[in-house]
């Protein structure tokens, strides 16, 4: 089952709790734009390779269109209309004034030398500088980018346009205008997120086995702050694989992805634990499994061998349509990625807001205003669970279609456009 079928079938069941026009419905079913371009990448051997890379924007009835930019070999355009799509739910979920969207670029980043990687993000930015903007779509990091990419990506729209945005790109180093706590800030939602429904669901956190899938910026965070509240993380892996020790992990000394690439693969028995396959860690009897890793993983073909008693989903999109309906069956809570994660675009949208007023925050605020967007989140999904009787997914999926919905009704969007929605005049050769 694709990503994007996935997120059909979210929004189909979405739908029917929620009070929404049929255009509107229909529309959210497609993006609101694509932009597609071949971008030439020339190789350190002087050589040129011709990159596929999309820009998908789905809904801006919110604000401004926002979400990462992925390297990864399996990017399509299906692909990132999935995870644009779960984008315009996180952002209304987390009530952040922005909309969804993401980008990808087709390519292995692990292939690519720093130099490469660097041409081919400026190369990026030339390809869609019409259609970033800090008002406009504002891309952040995602799978196999980072802050340095993001440094690059805003440099590169910077000297096209000949002044400074900083604002159209979040996930920035803190010394070029990047928000102090941004590249914890996903594991750290979705550690505040597991406590919670590890309460809801009468499992005691600092008591409680976790095995952690994916050692990148999320999962690493995630196991981290897990640990530190007494958890017990008995297996991580990476791309190659993990370590499972059922006493117990040491994950603070383990580094990760970005600190030392493939570091958990490389760690042998002799450091502790034993070697297991991702797919044995996704099916271990623990108390909690967070999939922090790539999507669609728990799948129709394993998800009746899970033993998790609690999932607390890190990357986005883990959990085909058809697992999480094996999962329901079963009785295995499903913490949805657009509530679990959200804490990486809520400081994508503090430092957005750090950026148009020119004014740092302190850490302790930065963490502070993340908690209070994220519980409110967490309590909206909880309320509206506890209304419909209905898994975590379709809640929070209700929230957010019923505030997108609103947004889109009190624009009047949900009328057939007579003229077409006017784009934004430009006169040939002005700048965006
Ligand atoms: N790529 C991240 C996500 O999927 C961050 C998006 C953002 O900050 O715009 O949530």
């Amino acid at each position: 089952m694709s990503a994007l079928e996935t997120a059909r079938d979210q929004l189909r069941r979405a739908a029917e709790r929620v009070d929404v026009d049929e255009a509107t419905l229909s529309r959210l079913f497609e993006p609101e734009r694509v932009h597609r371009a071949a971008v030439p990448v020339e190789r350190d051997d002087g050589g040129v390779e011709t990159l596929t890379a999309v820009r998908v924007q789905h809904d801006d009835a919110r604000g401004p269109y926002k979400g990462g930019l992925r390297y990864h070999p399996d990017v399509t355009e299906a692909e990132c209309t999935a995870l644009a799509t779960w984008m315009t739910w996180k952002t209304a979920l987390v009530d952040v004034p922005f909309g969804g969207a993401k980008g990808g670029v087709r390519v292995a980043p692990e292939e690519l030398s720093d130099a490469e990687r660097e041409r081919l993000t400026r190369a990026y930015a030339r390809e869609f500088v019409r259609d970033f903007g800090r008002d406009r779509d504002v891309p952040a990091p995602d799978l196999g980018t980072d802050a340095e990419t993001m440094a690059w990506l805003a440099d590169e729209y910077e000297r096209v346009r000949g002044d400074h945005r900083p604002g159209v790109v979040t996930g920035k180093p803190p010394v070029v205008g990047g928000s102090v706590g941004r590249e914890s800030a996903p594991g750290r939602s979705v550690v505040a997120v597991a406590d919670e429904a590890c309460e809801y669901h009468g499992i005691d956190l600092a008591d409680a086995t976790v095995a952690v899938q994916g050692f990148g910026s999320v999962g690493a965070t995630a196991a981290r702050l897990l640990d530190d509240r007494g958890a017990d993380v008995v297996a991580v892996s990476d791309a190659g694989g993990g370590v499972h020790d059922p006493d117990g992990l040491d994950v603070h000394a383990v580094p990760a992805h970005a600190e030392t690439p493939n570091a958990v693969t490389d760690c042998d028995a002799a450091d502790g634990g034993d070697r297991i396959s991702n797919a044995a860690l996704l099916e271990l009897d623990v108390d909690v499994l967070v999939p922090a890793a790539v999507g669609d993983v728990l799948t129709a073909d394993n998800a009746e061998d899970v033993q998790a008693s609690l999932i607390v989903e890190g990357a986005n999109g883990p959990t085909t349509a058809a697992a999480d309906r094996v999962l329901e069956e079963r009785g295995v809570p499903v913490v949805p990625d657009v509530l679990a994660n959200a804490g990486g675009v809520v400081v994508s949208y503090f430092e957005w807001v750090q950026n148009r007023t020119r004014r740092p925050w302190t850490r302790e605020t930065v963490l502070e205003q993340l908690d209070g967007h994220v519980l409110a989140a967490w309590d909206a999904v909880r309320e509206r669970r506890e209304a419909a009787d209905c898994s975590w997914r379709d809640a929070a999926c209700a929230v957010a279609l019923s505030r997108v919905a609103r947004a889109h009704e009190t624009r009047g969007r949900t009328r057939p456009r007579a003229t077409g929605r006017p784009t934004p005049e430009r006169t040939p050769g002005e700048r965006p």
